[in-house]
């Protein structure tokens, strides 16, 4: 026995041992999500259990180091984590921008001091993270961005305000874009900012979603006082950092396309599909896409991981699962004809698949609209000429 295949079985034994029953159903909705926090809301003592026993072990974050609340594994062992979590249906025990987002960059960009507190915190599930990037003028052209941050000597004084920012109302804190220095070239003015959401100042209006929910909110900063040492990296190198996290939440946000645990749409739709060859044939080709996706995706995240991937590669993992996740809806809604698009009348259901759909609209503008992925790829890996 390897090795490895020796963590392979205590890994299962101990899974076994600590995954309760209710964490392996699949999830019925966003609300079945554990996000943490500083006031958490958890929806079961199992889900509390279930995030409590992981954080001990290091394993809401199986590959930071040990000193920062991981779990301290190699890529290889944390790939076995989370194929042995697969393999009984466990859900992930804690959803966190900090995770998927805000860590990586901490790990990179952050001194020691902010490293030890806050990347503890998130693998702890202690603080619940908002991303502060987007303005009304900048989105796609992000670097236009203006919040305005000063230096008053013993604190930064912000000023502005950001958009789309997803639960805004509901984070403990936000990693935020300001502009340190509007005389320098707008790329090399940007700097990376953490702050409290309670702190005097900030405030947040949620914005309705056409899916009917309101994840995310404009948020306004006036004249929030933000202590010195809470600034990533250098002032003015902001940007260095916004565009490595942003790698990181381009290939979180291309799971989506991984579709679930496995069950080909073609079976999940089973019998929808009797009567329709047209529809049958279109299935089998978003299966033979998704399982094509699959593969590509397994071996980018090891190249990922072993720091051999195309600095670009996100982008083409996030332009590849969004469009195929937008895909298998259309084809849901498709499959279930006019009854697809109950909304309210089935109250247990309150119109899952309808609303679903709509949501997957938004996959390929979250995180850097398609178009925006597709110039990055043209550019950077294609090396096509610029226009
Ligand atoms: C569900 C969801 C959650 C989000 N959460 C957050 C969050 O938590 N924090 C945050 O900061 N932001 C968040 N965003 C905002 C997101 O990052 C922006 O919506 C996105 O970057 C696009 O910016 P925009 O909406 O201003 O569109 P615009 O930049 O105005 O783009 C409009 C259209 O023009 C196209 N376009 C623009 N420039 C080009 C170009 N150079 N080449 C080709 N086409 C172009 C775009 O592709 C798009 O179709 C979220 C968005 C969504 C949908």
């Amino acid at each position: 026995m390897t090795d490895l295949d020796a963590f392979r079985s205590e890994t299962r034994a101990w899974l076994e041992a600590n995954c309760p029953a209710e964490m392996r159903e699949p999830m019925r909705d966003e609300s079945d999500a554990c996000w943490g926090g500083r006031n958490p809301a958890f929806k079961s003592a199992a889900q509390k259990q279930w995030m409590d026993v992981m954080a001990q072990r290091g394993w809401t974050v199986p590959d930071w180091p040990t000193e920062y609340g991981g779990g301290g594994l190699s890529p290889a062992e944390t790939k076995i984590v989370k194929q042995e979590m697969a393999r009984i249906g466990a859900r992930n025990p804690l959803m966190s921008f900090g995770i998927s987002m805000l860590g990586p960059a901490l790990l990179k960009y952050g001194n020691e001091e902010q490293k030890t507190l806050y990347l503890t915190q998130i693998a702890k599930g202690e603080i619940r993270w908002c991303q502060g990037y987007s303005e009304p003028g900048a989105g796609s052209d992000l670097a236009s961005l203006q919040t305005k941050c000063e230096d008053k000597g013993d604190h930064w004084l912000v000023n502005g305000q950001k958009v789309w920012t997803s639960y805004a109302d509901k984070a403990d804190w936000i990693f935020c874009l300001v502009r340190t220095d509007s005389k320098a070239p707008k790329h090399q003015g940007i700097s990376f900012l953490l702050f409290d959401m309670a702190s005097p100042g900030v405030s947040t209006r949620p914005i309705l979603l056409i899916s009917g929910n309101s994840p995310f909110c404009e948020t306004f900063f006036d004249d929030v006082k933000v202590p010195k040492d809470q600034l990533v990296g250098e002032a003015g190198k902001g940007w260095d950092v916004a565009k490595y996290l942003l790698g990181h939440e381009r290939e979180m946000i291309s799971g989506m396309g991984l579709g679930g645990q496995g069950e080909s749409l073609g079976a999940a739709l089973g019998h929808a599909l009797a009567d329709d060859p047209v529809l049958r044939a279109d299935v089998a080709r978003f299966d033979v896409d998704q399982m094509a996706f699959r593969a590509m995706s397994e071996r980018f995240i090891d190249e990922l991981k072993a720091g051999q991937a195309h600095p670009a590669l996100p982008s083409m993992m996030k332009y590849a699962g969004t469009e195929l996740n937008k895909a298998r809806h259309e084809l849901v809604m498709a499959a279930g004809g006019s009854n697809a698009l109950e909304w309210e009348s089935d109250r247990s259901k309150k119109g899952k698949a309808p609303r679903e759909w709509l949501r997957t609209k938004a996959n390929s503008i979250e995180g850097g609209t398609s178009e925006i992925q597709l110039g990055i790829i043209a550019k950077r890996i294609l090396e096509l000429p610029g226009a």
